[in-house]
């Protein structure tokens, strides 16, 4: 059997889950969109679910596999519905949803339900992606509680730079916020991973961490509080071929990379049609046999070359870890001039096993 794998450990997934508690002292909806982030959204949900206050996802599709294997916390959607007939839907499965543009306001106010929504009112502070402006902010929510349609509202808004430590941007978006919601009797909701590690004075009574989950950090920078998450993905596999080359003889296709002393090479199961980055430049690190060894050569859709001249003790068979507790997916995603968020959900192919339930 082809040794690729994700390993899953739930324990720490359960760890990183309980630190956005401790740190924000609110109530978290763990964000498991996209597959949980490619680490599997059903399995992450099942392991959470006795102690999460719910959980989000992006559409209605995601929110229905959680229902259908059980789920019966709450849910948001945190795009609200794409199209008016989702609704419901959404009230049948008891979900949560995100309104953030005025033709859902009105969508809400035109349906029939057969019982109240609960509502999460985006305002746009300043990323200019969805939400509402803040002149619309407070006639929306009014609207919302007349229509009788609605018996939850929650205020929320969403940081475009909170990864950037001391940003200015995301002070002014805090600002924005407190302006827009004085007055109005509502829990508020503003915080993704880089605001419930760095950004401690966003106040709110609900956290939406994503990454932080993972064990990965958001941030570019070693931060004290992304220092105690714990990675959760390890992509693994094992070297499947040794070889010994002269000085001067290149590497995989391109030849983009060429030794340059006598080279001990070993192969890795692992390649981009796995979701490693085909982008990862030489010299980015994995760890094999207990070993960082640097990556050669172009990554190839099966396969990837890897430097283990300085690894003597690995031979065919070793085991790789190309991302995990020990080379953080924050560092090869960085390498690649990419985010961890992105590498996570490139996986595919390989199997996931879990462990820690
Ligand atoms: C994806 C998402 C999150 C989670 O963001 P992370 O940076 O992964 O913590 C939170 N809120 C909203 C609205 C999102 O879309």
């Amino acid at each position: 059997m082809r040794p690729a794998r994700a390993l899953i450990d739930l324990q720490a997934l359960r760890h990183n889950y309980r630190l956005a508690r401790e740190l924000t002292g609110a109530k978290a909806l763990a964000v498991i969109k996209a597959d949980a982030y490619g680490h599997g959204a059903v399995r992450c949900a099942l392991a959470l679910e006795p102690e999460a206050d719910g959980f989000a996802v992006a559409c209605i599709e995601e929110a229905l596999e959680l229902r259908a294997a059980g789920i019966r916390g709450p849910v948001l959607l945190l795009e609200g519905f794409f199209e008016a007939s989702e609704l419901p839907l959404i009230v049948e499965h008891d979900l949560w949803c995100v309104v953030h543009s005025a033709w859902q306001l009105e969508a809400i106010e035109k349906s029939p339900l057969a019982s109240p929504l609960t509502v999460w009112l985006k305002l746009d502070t300043g990323m200019h992606r969805v939400g509402l402006h803040p002149k619309d902010y407070r006639d929306a929510y009014e609207r919302l509680l007349a229509c009788g349609k609605v018996g939850r509202i929650v205020l929320m808004s969403h940081f475009a730079r909170a990864d950037e430590l001391g940003a200015q941007a995301t002070a002014e978006q805090i600002a924005v916020f407190e302006t827009a919601r004085q007055g109005l009797a509502a829990e508020c909701s503003l915080r993704n991973s880089p605001a419930v590690l760095g950004w401690p004075q966003a106040a709110g009574d609900w956290v939406r961490p994503g990454l932080m989950l993972y064990g990965a950090t958001p941030f570019d920078m070693p931060q004290a509080q992304a220092q105690r998450l714990q990675p959760v993905m390890t992509l693994q596999s094992r070297v499947i071929s040794v070889r010994e080359l002269p000085a001067g003889e290149p590497v995989g296709y391109g030849a983009t990379f060429v030794s340059t002393r006598p080279t001990r090479v070993g192969v890795v199961a692992m390649g981009y049609a796995d979701g490693y980055p085909r982008q990862a430049p030489n010299g980015t690190p994995v760890m094999v046999a207990g070993s960082r060894a640097p990556l050669i050569g172009r990554v190839s859709m099966d396969m990837l070359s890897i430097d283990l001249t300085d690894v003597p003790q690995a031979t065919v068979g070793s085991p790789v870890e190309l991302w995990g507790k020990q080379v953080h997916a924050a560092e090869v995603a960085s390498q690649a001039g990419t985010i961890p968020y992105q590498i996570f959900c490139n996986l595919k192919r390989v199997p996931r096993e879990y462990i820690g339930d």
